[in-house]
């Protein structure tokens, strides 16, 4: 079994970003700009954001954090929204999600600037990508597809099996792993809550993403030997060894799946630190349009 080490790979992808970045900045052009909108104190957005800002510090980005309080109307974030759509300084922004909830999340993202919208999260970029056009893909599958390619692993007429159907991870990843495109062209099944017989399916999968927020959920005896397991999964379980009194796992089982696996995602260090480099990635590919 081999560990896909997401930490390594984003590092890998960081040291690349910074020699691309110091070469624009070289021949003249202002290095990429992005900003990070966070609303309220939930700490694990706080957490997530201040990762992507110390990646942009580190690769040589111009970065800005915009903070507002909870209570911040819908109208008052939509006009913030407005300047950084018309601000040619700006490159790519993201909107740190979850917002506080009189605040439509639907809305916002409809009145993101596509060509800003490095998250991939609006229906222009979501169409783009279905239609297999160049778009800004979704941080978390992009970042998937990122390390399959590090580690040469193609879903190319393998079984897949997605545990998932969310719009930032299950979807957009069947997608990506179905299409004709590299490390693609695997034959794709999505489940979800109302999948039956899931174990029959997950058995015969040749890589398994699972991202369905229910910690350990995948155990040993629903993967097939030999399988790739990338395990999208971040939740907090009780653990009084620690001193915080918690530790973070991810869907799968990791000790018991990892005998069965030929490649494993860890958690944390796999996905998690793919998916900010997706968003990195996309931002440089933002910040190219106008070089
Ligand atoms: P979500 O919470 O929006 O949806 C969960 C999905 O799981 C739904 O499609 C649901 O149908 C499915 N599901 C629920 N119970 C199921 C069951 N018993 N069997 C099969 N399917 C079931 O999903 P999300 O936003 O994609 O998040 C999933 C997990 O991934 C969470 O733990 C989240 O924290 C994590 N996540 C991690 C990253 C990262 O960077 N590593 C990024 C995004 C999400």
């Amino acid at each position: 079994m081999e560990i896909l080490d997401g930490k390594a790979t984003s590092a890998a992808i960081k040291a690349d970003l910074k020699v691309k970045v110091n070469e624009m900045v070289n021949a003249g052009h202002k290095a990429p700009h992005l900003v990070a909108i966070l609303v309220g104190e939930n700490p694990a957005s706080k957490a997530y954001v201040g990762n992507k800002i110390k990646f942009c510090q580190e690769v040589g980005y111009r970065s800005t954090l915009l903070t507002f309080n909870a209570d911040i109307t819908e109208d008052q974030l939509h006009k913030e929204i407005h300047k950084l759509n018309n601000d040619p300084e700006v490159d790519g922004y993201i909107v740190q999600l979850p917002l506080p909830k009189h605040i439509s999340e639907d809305k916002i993202l409809e009145i993101v600037n596509p060509e800003k919208d490095v998250d991939g999260f609006h229906p222009v970029n979501v169409g783009k990508m279905v239609s297999g056009l160049p778009s800004y893909l979704p941080a978390t599958p992009y970042g998937i597809t990122k390390i399959m390619e590090h580690y040469g692993i193609s879903a190319e007429g393998k079984f897949v099996v997605i545990l998932g159907r969310s719009h930032i991870v299950g979807r957009p990843m069947s997608i990506l792993l179905s299409q004709s495109r590299p490390y693609g062209n695997g034959t794709v099944v999505v489940c979800h809550s109302r999948t039956k017989n899931l174990e029959e399916l997950t058995r015969k999968a040749d890589i398994l993403v699972a991202a369905i927020g229910i910690p350990q959920f995948v155990k040993a005896e629903m993967v097939k030997d030999g399988a790739v397991i990338i395990d999208v999964g971040i939740n907090r379980i009780d653990d009084t060894t620690r001193t915080r009194g918690w530790r973070l796992v991810g869907d799968v089982d990791f000790d018991a799946v990892s005998e069965k696996a030929s490649y494993i995602t860890p958690v944390p260090g796999g996905v998690g630190p793919m998916t900010i480099a997706g968003l990195m990635l996309n931002c440089y590919h933002a910040a190219q349009k106008r070089v």
